[in-house]
This record gives C-alpha cells, structure tokens and sequence, in this order.
C-alpha cells in the first residue's frame, strides 16, 4: 500500500491555467499511488489581500474594507468562470463558498468596531483563502471523474493556542486525521485539504506560521504514515542560491532534512523550515516538484545525505536583520549572556537566526528577523532588561542594515579550513566580516556584513566554492 501527500502552493492554484495543470497534475498521478492526499494554499497573494482588508477594517470606513472584500470576491469569481462552462457548476461552487465572505464581512465588522486585530480574529480571518479554495479544486477533480472531497485541516490539525504561529499536538492530530481521512481514502476519495490552518482543542481556528502549507502537508503525511511528500512549487527544486539575485544558479538533486532545514531557515524561499520535523520524525522523503516543468525531477530532501566533493551546498542571505547588541562586562560573561538571551527569546517564540560578536569580543549580538513585531521586540528588551540588568542596550533601538549571509553543507563547522577560505575569500572581496558567527549549528556558516554587499557575497562564494569544485 502506497501513500502520497502532495501540496499545491498559491502559484499553482493562482489561476484557472495553473488550477487545471494541477489538477491534470494529481489526476496522473493517482494512477501509481494507491492514496492520495492534496494540500493546497490560498490562490497567490490571496492571503496578502486578506491581510490588507483587515488592516483597512481596522483603521478605515466599511466602505473601504467592503470593497476589499469585493475585490477579492472577484478575483476568486473570475477564476471560477474560467474553469467551469457549466452554469449549475458555477453556482454550486459559489454556493460552498459564500458563506466564507460572510464571515470575512462579519470577521471585518468586528475587527472594525473594536479598533484593532487580536491573534486569534488574525487567524480567523487569514485563513479564508485556503477554505474559499478547497472548493475549486475539489469541484475540479471531481468534473475530471476522480472522487474527491474539500475538507478544512481545522477539523484534523490540534494545535496550542500560539495563535498566528501555533503548534500542533502530535496524538491528538494523528487521531483526528485517522478518523476523518482514513475512511476517505479507504472509499479512494482523494481529500483536498486546506493548508496552512489547524484549531485548538477547543476548536479555533488557528494558523501554522505564513507559508504554513509545506508544513500542513508534512504534519498529515507523518500522522498517516506516508510514504512521501510531494511539494509542488514554482520552481525546479531546491537550487545552490536565490536565482533572482545569481544567474547561475543549479538544482540540488537532493539534500539531507538538517541542510534543507538551514537553508529555509535562513531564507530560501522554496520550503517552510518546519516541514522538515515531522517529515523526519515519520522518516518520510519530501520530494519538491515545479507544477511548471513537471518533468523536472525535483530536489528530493532525504535523511542521510552524503556530500560528494563540495562541501558548501548552498548559500542564502536575509537582508536587514535586526541585532539586539549586549555588552559584555566580564571576559568570561559570555555563556551566562548566551543562555540567558536565547531563553528570552524563546519564550516569546522569536526564532534566533543566529549570534556575533566583534573581533574586541566587547559586545554580543542577537541576529533576528527584521519581520519581528515592534511590539515583540519590546517586550523582549524589557525581558532582557530584567534578565541581564543595567546594561542601558534596551534604550537602543535594535540595529537593522545588515543582511546575513549563510553557506550551507553537512558538518561545515568542523571543517576550518573551508572556513579559513571563505573569510579570505570574503576578505579579498573588500567585505567587511568584522562580525564574526557564534556557533548555534553545525551545517551553516554565518555572516554578518552591510546589506549592500550580501549579493556580492552570495556570487562570490556561489561562484567560487559551490561551482568551482576545485575549489
Ligand atoms: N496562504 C498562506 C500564506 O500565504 C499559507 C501558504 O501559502 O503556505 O502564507
Ligand atoms: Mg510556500
């Protein structure tokens, strides 16, 4: 018995064209897999747009958000007009989503009256796009002849009450998703599921994190004990750099789970880092696959992965992190600084991307995502205040205008003189590495320099260590 759980990101169900290659997608498929589960996100920039019409709600006239939400209505009408001539079809799929953009109106109106967006109003209402699009693509398959069926993840995936960013609760969701999807399969109905969205015990609705849908996917397929997962995308897989900034940029056949943990966490854009934790808890291949070029064979992620000759992989950069800086006051200071920095940071479920200090070792920087709330931040000073006190850095703002560049590759921190040569190599660039990394991984290499040099040493080191095998 073979299990696949395939997931459709908002490109390849961003319009009628790329909704039929998808569905032609699952249909071929079906036929050399005996289950087959689909996730798939809201249309692109869908949720985008969502965000938008509650920030409008929250501090604009109905007016305004109303025709937001016409807007979206539209869009989503338009496609729906494309892919299907039947009159009756058409209604019936307006039919199952209407009431999605009454509780849009309604999630707005209260937004609206009380001035402002909480979590969990945030979670109700962004989750809207993946359940308006359930429908489509459902109705889709079964026009096709394939038995199918829309179902909303927030009836299989129980999470903590982490709204916007939520956990799942693995035995409780493994038990949800065996009662509701295991007789579909068994009836060979293939379920279109929602990504991105799960519930609390109680049954809000809650979200996984934005582009959650990779990790949906992964989270399903581990409670099913599946034997892959398929990410569908836009691209051909996981590639050596961002294509977009080098031209040159290759396809990396495959990979291990901790290389393609690090190079999402630090910025590819292609998987959402935490797929990888439950696919390797169910030791489940994930397999990324562009909806455009199927015949592409993809990036397969895998447990063990043994580098043949290049030991750097891939190199990824995130322009303008944000640096908490701590002074130090004692030489040995520096451990009691770490842990108790990385804890404050923790609780408040602010990732570390990673940590630096200046060559005089007199300061200590925390790298974190520029993306962080202002409200967050915040909170975190006044923690770190109260934690490590009197250091007077919770009056500075957080400093943002640098990017950090990460090399990847299995085992990277123990090999110095891979190391040596990428600070030479950086060096001779006229880049200023004056920052150096603090250990937190063993398969990354990470620096801190000026945003305005991150994409001279993303071609540098693509260049010359990944292509350059002589290297
Ligand atoms: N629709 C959600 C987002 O835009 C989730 C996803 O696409 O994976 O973040
Ligand atoms: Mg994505």
């Amino acid at each position: 018995m073979r299990r696949l759980v395939m997931k459709f990101g908002g490109t390849s169900v961003g319009n009628a064209q790329a909704t039929r290659s998808t569905a032609a997608l699952i249909l071929k498929h079906r036929q050399d897999w005996d289950e087959i589960v689909v996730v798939i996100s809201a249309m692109a920039g869908i949720t985008d747009q969502i965000i938008i019409t509650i920030e409008t709600a929250c501090c604009s006239n109905p007016k305004a958000y109303k025709a937001q939400i016409s807007a979206i209505r539209s869009q989503v009408n338009q496609v729906i007009n494309e892919l299907f001539q039947d009159r009756s079809q058409r209604f019936l799929i307006r039919d199952q989503i209407a009431p999605r953009y009454e509780e849009l109106l309604k999630l707005c109106q209260r937004i609206h009256n009380i001035g402002k967006i909480t979590p969990r109003l945030y979670d109700a209402t962004v989750s809207l796009g993946e359940r308006i699009n359930i429908h489509i693509l459902s109705t889709l398959l079964i026009e096709n002849g394939l038995a199918s069926q829309a179902v909303d993840a927030s009836e299989l995936i129980v999470t903590n009450e982490c709204f916007q960013n939520a956990t799942p609760l693995q035995p409780a969701t493994r038990i949800k998703v065996e009662n509701r999807l295991k007789p579909l399969l068994a009836k060979k109905i293939v379920p279109v599921v929602t990504g991105f969205i799960s519930a609390t015990e109680a049954g809000e609705i809650t979200t996984l994190g934005r582009g959650g849908s990779d990790y949906t996917a992964a989270i399903l397929a581990n409670s099913l004990d599946a034997d892959e997962i398929w990410i569908w995308t836009d691209v051909d897989g996981v590639l050596t750099t961002d294509p977009v900034l080098v031209s040159d940029a290759r396809l990396i056949p495959e990979i291990s789970y901790s290389e393609a943990y690090e190079l999402a966490f630090f910025g590819a854009k292609v998987l959402h880092p935490k797929t990888i934790f439950p696919a390797e808890e169910g030791n489940i291949p994930i397999r990324i696959k562009n909806t455009f070029n199927p015949n592409s064979p993809g990036t397969l992620i895998v447990p063990n992965n043994h580098p043949k000759g290049v030991p750097i992989k891939a190199v990824t950069s995130i322009n303008d992190v944000y640096l908490i800086t701590i002074p130090k006051r004692k030489s040995d200071e520096r451990p009691a600084i770490i842990k108790t920095a990385k804890k404050g940071l923790k609780d408040q479920g602010i990732d570390l991307l990673g940590i630096f200090q200046t060559t005089d070792a007199r300061f200590i920087h925390f790298a974190i995502s520029s993306q962080t709330p202002p409200q967050q931040i915040s909170i975190i000073e006044a923690e770190l205040s109260r934690l490590l006190p009197g250091r007077g850095y919770s009056k500075n703002k957080p400093s943002a205008g640098q990017a950090m560049v990460s090399a990847i590759g299995n085992q990277i921190e123990n090999m110095p003189l891979i190391i040596a040569k990428v600070n030479v190599l950086l060096e001779k660039a006229g880049i200023n590495t004056s920052l150096f990394g603090y250990q937190t991984s063993q398969n990354s290499l990470r620096f801190l320099i000026p945003c305005q040099d991150s994409e001279k040493a993303l071609r540098k080191i693509h260049s010359e260590v990944i292509l350059n095998a002589s290297f």
